[in-house]
């Protein structure tokens, strides 16, 4: 479903990602880990085309991101277009970026109404369903300001589903809550995972990569140094670097 094949991203003169590779099949589950600056973030935004690559490609579903495939070749999409590719692709951030003078039910209506086009009494169906899943149907009235971090990313999460998306791309979505909310958002996570959503993580959370990824994937300085079932890559790492980074996690 997510292939991304050679992609490379300089600031300046600086390369942030050189050459990443990485395949995610229909309802599979990737975390990706590193140190801080390996470019797990970059590598996240390039896939939804908030970053535009200097090298390599991107495909979800068969749709080279930020591009059209039209005899052979590849056309750059106009913005318009990307934001299109981009409604597939759903983002969840480690701050919970909510409006935040719109209720949780606002908030997970608004897209699908205003982006979608959805009937707003059926998108309100669709957002209790949503916050329900999510474990905040009672909440569905509260401001952002009254939730909690954990409820406040867990409204974020319903959110991005609402847009139905193909793929949800997590950038440590847990790491800015405090200790006692993280279990959670893992949970909806873990629940989501179960249902088949195909997700690409980055986390730091190693009890979540353990449980509910099918692969993982250890970058450092902006490569994929090594990648496997999580019993292999946390247990029994064959790399000096991601031993070292474990040593310092685990
Ligand atoms: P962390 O675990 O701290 O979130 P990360 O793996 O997500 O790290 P990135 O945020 O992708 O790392 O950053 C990778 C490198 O790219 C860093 O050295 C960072 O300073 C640099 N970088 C990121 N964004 C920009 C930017 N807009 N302009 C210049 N350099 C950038
Ligand atoms: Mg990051």
């Amino acid at each position: 479903l997510l292939k991304a094949v050679g992609v490379r991203k300089s600031y300046g003169h600086t390369e942030v990602l050189g050459g990443i590779d990485l395949e995610v099949h229909k309802g599979q589950v990737v975390c990706l880990l590193g140190p801080s600056g390996a470019g797990k973030s970059t590598f996240l935004r390039c896939v939804n085309h908030l970053e535009t690559i200097d090298a390599g490609q991107v495909w979800v579903d068969g749709e080279p991101i930020g591009f059209r495939l039209r005899n052979g070749k590849l056309y750059e999409l106009k913005e318009r277009e990307v934001a299109r590719q981009r409604r597939d692709i759903g983002m969840v951030f480690q701050r919970f970026n909510l409006f935040g003078h719109r209720t949780a039910l606002q908030n997970v209506v608004e897209g699908p109404v205003r982006v979608l086009g959805l009937d707003p009494e059926e998108a309100r169906v669709q957002a209790l369903d949503l916050l329900d899943r999510v474990g905040l149907a009672h909440r569905a009235d509260a401001y952002p300001a009254q939730l909690s971090g954990g409820q406040q990313q867990r409204v974020a999460i319903a959110r991005s589903l609402a847009m139905k998306p193909k793929l949800m791309l997590f950038d440590e979505p847990t790491s800015a809550l405090d200790p006692e909310l993280v279990g959670e958002v893992l949970a909806v996570m873990g629940t989501l995972a179960a249902e088949g959503m195909t997700m690409v993580v980055v986390t730091h959370e190693m009890g979540f990569a353990a449980e509910a990824a099918d692969e993982v994937v250890f970058m450092a300085d902006g490569t994929v140094v090594e990648t496997g079932p999580p019993g292999e890559i946390l247990s029994s790492p064959k790399h000096e670097r991601t031993k070292q980074f474990l040593a310092r996690v685990l």
